[in-house]
């Protein structure tokens, strides 16, 4: 029904040098405002607004009050925030009090204020004293009179949150939000509304289709109540309308997934914009976060061409703008192209964005080489007052609607619509702020005015109401300030229009404190939803050729042994400096050739691109953290001692270190292990894993390449048991570092211990049954996303891999729910497509063993759902399906810990539910003997801080997923049956390479004394 177009590149890549400079764009935005707007005078309108606000503030429960007396830089608003995220969601009694305790006890309200405050404050004291007899140690305590005094505050807590809450939804449902609707237009003529249905974005097809009823049964009652209402006919400016999230209505919402999205969502929107389009409404798509803005103008351009064909008189079809873009301006000008285009009129919401603190994160954590979003305030002001006037010159196709509580930016929009010859436009709200300044502005009755009005359950509003929080908390918000009676009036309303600024903070590249010559550089990312980023990635893997590489004889092994013996002797001896560079050029090396090294790694790894562009950042991470870390760590020292006696101690290498890796992380664990050694002034005998030499091979060519000499590091290429176990009984081997199974890991110690001749050290990073434990403060979406991406991404062929899900028993069967629902929306098949989450399984081996305990299971445990096998995706997979070998990821529940009894590498993921005693089930966990990784999902602070403690495991990850551990900040490796450590990436790991030795001399030995008697001490 929807075709779906070439994805080409409408908008320029926020990394290309034209959109990566803040301050230019900022420029170009500030001189298109030119002669545009009189800051002073129009704030002449805003400041009676304030003053009116500040001489009669609103009530404590608005915004305003709320942030003022509790923000959420203090104990108090977090515990406030935290609660009203999670506690109306927590089914049982148990953990709610835990989760009370927790967060009042870490407050203190202040109760001398009254009202409110007081309540607050009384229920903050019970708490306090609550935790002390319930927190820490004794959370599960439950002697009756404790629990009905516990329970007294829950409830109380729980009220004053859904008070709070209550504020920001203007009904449970559609029709009771319609009522009070009505209600506000009685006492505010003119107020139209903009209805949004409040949740989580879909996570399954259910949720998604219920949204879809949900959107529906909204429309055809606005429809109603519009008719009903009479005064608007078919004017969609009138009008009440809605606003729609594409996320809402479809799961995989995302660029990697454009054929989907056109063949499953538009034709779902469609189905709202006929009832909608009938009715004369206003739907707006909301603006969501920019990884989906390059899509989101291709399916605005699509669906504007249907509806121009079939509803061309329609005027309501409208998207919300941001203008914290950095892009802003051009997707402006791409919207109103595509009005023009099919001869329509859109209404264009235009915001600031909602989103920031995320894309900021997102950026940093993708080592993107520049943010999305501006990073000053001011700078998100001066783009949106650019973007109002772009807006207002397209009028013909354009009414612009602008959302914001700033009076500011209000005062100079209609500054500046006095001068757009009257084109007509409408500011707009969300319910339950902006009230105070807003009464005002309506005293002029020619000013339209919308609301934008959350519908739906406690439940459903948490997460929206935390989002305003957070973004009304803020310092620079102008709700914020507003009531503050500290910033005075010219100052809450002083120009944005100033000069641009340096970026606020450090960029992606420089997270570790690079400066451009000092500290180290973050790898650089690729952001696969950019168009003009990926494609060079996908153009390489299409070229993608492996070489052959020979195996080693055991006489080709014997030769390299004695050659790197030699090399190591002048190796050893080049410079610690000299030796780090190396590691620094083969970095920039690296990184230079990113798209190579990925289209190899897919070619013989059957890795997915996501996969290998963190995989290659990984690798050039370690080049750089080791070289860093050799020269502070490895450096000589000097050690006290008495007089007349100097004392030195130099780390050095140990001769020839055996390398041994996986196929699973080819480059980067590959690359870590050598480049440790060798820059401990090791020389290397390095072995790939049978199934990855190629891209083994391209990376010793490399470091060749890059300065490290060809006698002191040489790749064997073999069978483990033939190449491997000759090295690690070779006589020369110096040691031996080892990432793969913890069976061939003891195979490797008992091999070292029974050489005659020197003990050498053995490091040993081996696998897990990893866990994740979830209590019922959890949000089971956050769970879902973090379940599936760590048991899932990659096959599950990661060490880290998530393989055992402990849920309460409180939520459990929403969870179980949920994942059988997410499993269903992963795409198996082929690694070089983007649209791919899970490539196959390394290999026909892997994929027997796998089979085999995925039967067995069949027999034994209860199934959850597994993922569409690639055959049902429908696309010439079929040759690769007979080439390749596919596992779909699958779950199944399992009645207790201990039935899950070995790591088995694939995306096979293990759910037990618990109910009880939350450290029993950490014990049972360490009672497994594995200790790699652990996933908590709690908001209960303490109890995630204690069981952490607990954990005899080396990498805890609290609320995200636990894969994909970065180098220097989440040192990866860990203990038990999981390996001996020193964890890889941190900042131990080089000495285990080394070898010590502690210099002294007598310097008093020829005589005497001389710098004691000559007064140097
Ligand atoms: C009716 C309505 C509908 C909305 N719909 C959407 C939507 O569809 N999508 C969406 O994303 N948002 C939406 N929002 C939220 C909106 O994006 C703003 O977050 C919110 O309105 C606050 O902006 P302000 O002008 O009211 O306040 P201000 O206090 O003037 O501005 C705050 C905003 O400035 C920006 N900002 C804060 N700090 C910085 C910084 N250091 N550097 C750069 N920028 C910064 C952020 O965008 C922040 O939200 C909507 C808001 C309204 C009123």
């Amino acid at each position: 029904m929807f075709t779906l177009p070439m994805a080409i590149a409408r908008l320029p890549s926020p990394c290309t040098a034209q959109a990566k400079d803040e301050l230019h764009i900022l420029q170009t935005l500030l001189d298109s405002l030119q002669g545009a707007l009189d800051w002073p005078q129009a704030m002449q309108a805003a400041r009676p607004w304030v003053q009116a606000v500040r001489d009669h503030p609103p009530p404590f429960w608005a915004m305003e009050s709320l942030l003022r007396e509790y923000p959420i830089s203090s104990a108090e608003g977090l515990a406030l925030m935290r609660l009203a995220e999670a506690l109306l969601r927590v089914p049982d009694v148990e953990t709610a009090v835990a989760l009370t305790a927790d967060q009042l006890g870490n407050a203190q309200f202040d109760a001398s204020s009254g009202g409110p405050h007081q309540m607050l404050a009384s229920l903050s004291a019970s708490a306090i004293a609550m935790s002390k007899k319930f927190l820490p140690e004794n959370e599960n305590e439950s002697g009756l009179f404790k629990r009905v005094g516990a329970q007294t505050v829950v409830a109380a807590t729980v009220r004053a949150i859904q008070l709070l809450g209550k504020q920001f939804v203007l009904g449970r449902h559609i029709k009771e939000a319609m009522g009070e609707a009505a209600a506000a237009r009685k006492a505010q003529r003119g107020l139209r509304f903009s209805y949004d249905m409040l949740g989580e974005g879909a996570r399954t097809e259910a949720d998604a289709q219920r949204y879809l009823a949900s959107y529906l049964n909204a429309i055809h009652a606005i429809a109603t109540g519009n008719d009903k209402n009479g005064d608007s006919e078919r004017d969609t400016t009138l009008n009440d309308g809605i606003s729609i999230k594409l996320s809402a209505l479809f799961s995989r919402y995302e660029d990697s997934q454009r054929d989907r999205v056109f063949a499953e969502l538009l034709p779902r929107v469609w189905q709202l914009i006929e009832p909608a389009a009938k009715a004369c409404l206003n739907l707006t798509i909301d603006a969501e976060e920019s990884d989906r803005l390059e899509l989101s103008l291709d399916v605005l351009d699509a669906l504007a061409a249907r509806i121009a064909q079939h509803h061309p008189q329609w005027r309501g079809f409208g998207l919300a703008v941001q203008a914290y873009q950095l892009r802003a301006p051009q997707v402006v000008e791409e919207v109103a192209r595509i009005a023009k285009k099919h001869g329509l009129r859109f209404m264009v919401r235009l915001v600031k964005g909602a989103y920031w603190d995320g894309e900021i994160k997102r950026a940093q954590e993708l080592g993107l080489s520049g943010y999305p979003v501006f990073t000053h305030k001011h700078h998100t002001d001066i783009a949106y007052l650019a973007c109002a006037r772009a807006l207002f010159t397209h009028s013909d196709v354009i009414y612009p609607q602008f959302a914001t509580h700033n009076a500011g930016t209000i005062a100079a929009i209609l500054h500046m619509a006095n001068a757009a010859n009257g084109a007509p436009f409408e500011l707009q709200r969300l319910h339950g702020m902006g009230e105070g300044i807003y009464r005002e502005v309506m005293r002029n009755a020619a000013i339209s005015v919308r609301v934008y009005a959350p519908v739906g359950e406690h439940r459903d509003l948490l997460a929206y109401l935390v989002r305003r929080l957070l973004e009304n908390g803020a310092n620079s918000s102008f709700v914020h300030q507003l009531i503050d009676s500290a910033v005075d009036v010219d100052a809450l309303l002083s120009s944005p229009l100033r000069p641009a600024t340096h970026a606020a903070f450090a960029q992606p590249i420089e997270l570790f404190e690079w400066k451009g010559s000092a500290g180290r550089a973050n790898s650089k990312g690729v952001d696969l939803a950019v168009i003009a980023e990926r494609e060079p990635l996908l153009r390489a893997v299409a070229a993608a050729r492996m070489e052959a590489v020979a195996e080693a004889t055991l006489a080709d092994m014997s030769a390299a042994m004695a050659r790197l013996q030699q090399g190591f002797h002048s190796w050893t001896v080049t410079p610690l400096p000299d030796r780090a560079v190396v590691l620094r050029r083969a970095a920039d090396a690296l990184e230079a050739r990113m798209p190579e090294f990925c289209g190899l790694l897919v070619k013989e790894a059957h890795k997915t691109l996501g996969d290998c562009v963190s995989e290659v950042r990984e690798a050039v991470d370690f080049c750089r953290y080791y070289a860093d870390q050799a020269e502070v760590k490895l450096a000589t020292q000097t050690l006290p001692g008495p007089t007349g006696e100097s004392n030195e101690l130099h780390l050095r290498g140990r001769g020839v270190f055996v390398c041994i890796s996986p196929w699973n992380f080819p480059l980067a664990i590959f690359a870590g292990q050598v480049v440790a050694a060798l820059v401990a002034g090791n020389s290397v005998a390095a072995k790939p894993a049978e199934q990855t030499p190629s891209v083994a091979q391209r990376f010793v060519d490399l470091l060749i390449e890059c300065g490290v000499p060809s006698d002191a590091l040489m790749l064997l290429h073999g069978a483990g048991e033939v190449v491997g176990a000759a090295l690690v009984s070779d006589a020369r081997t110096a040691g031996v570092c080892f990432t793969g199974s913890t069976a061939v890991a003891k195979i490797i110690n008992r091999s070292l211990a029974a050489r005659d001749g020197a003990m050498v050290p053995l490091i040993a990073e081996t696998g897990g049954i990893n866990a994740m434990i979830v209590d019922s403060t959890a949000l089971p979406e956050q769970v879902v996303d973090a379940a599936v991406q760590s048991a899932f991404r990659s096959a599950g062929q990661r060490c880290s891999a998530l393989r055992l899900l402990c849920v309460h028993e409180g939520i459990a069967d929403g969870v179980i729910a949920m994942i059988r629902g997410a499993l269903s929306e992963l795409r198996v098949g082929d690694p070089a497509l983007l649209e791919t989450d899970v490539g196959p399984v390394i290999d026909g081996q892997a994929f027997a063993g796998i089979s085999a305990h995925i039967a067995s299971l069949h027999k034994t445990a209860k199934l959850i759902g597994s993922a569409p096998s690639p055959s049902t995706m429908g696309g010439g997979q079929s040759e690769l399906r007979r080439k390749l070998h596919f596992i779909p990821p699958i779950a199944f529940e399992v009645t207790s810990i201990a039935d899950v009894k070995q790591e088995v590498f694939g995306p096979v993921l293990h759910v037990v539910r618990w109910g009880g005693d939350v450290d029993a089930v950490m014990q049972q966990i360490n009672a497994l003997g594995y200790g790699l990784t652990l996933g908590l999902q709690t908001r209960i602070d303490s109890r995630a801080l204690r069981l952490a403690a607990q954990a005899r495991i080396g990498n805890v990850y609290i609320n995200r997923n636990m894969i994909g551990a970065v180098v220097g900040s989440q040192p990866f490796g860990g203990e038990g049956l999981s390996g001996t450590g020193p964890k890889a990436g941190g900042p131990h790991y080089l000495y285990r390479f080394c070898a010590e030795q502690t210099v002294t001399v007598n310097t008093a030995a020829a005589g005497g004394n001389a710098a004691l008697l000559a007064g140097l001490h």
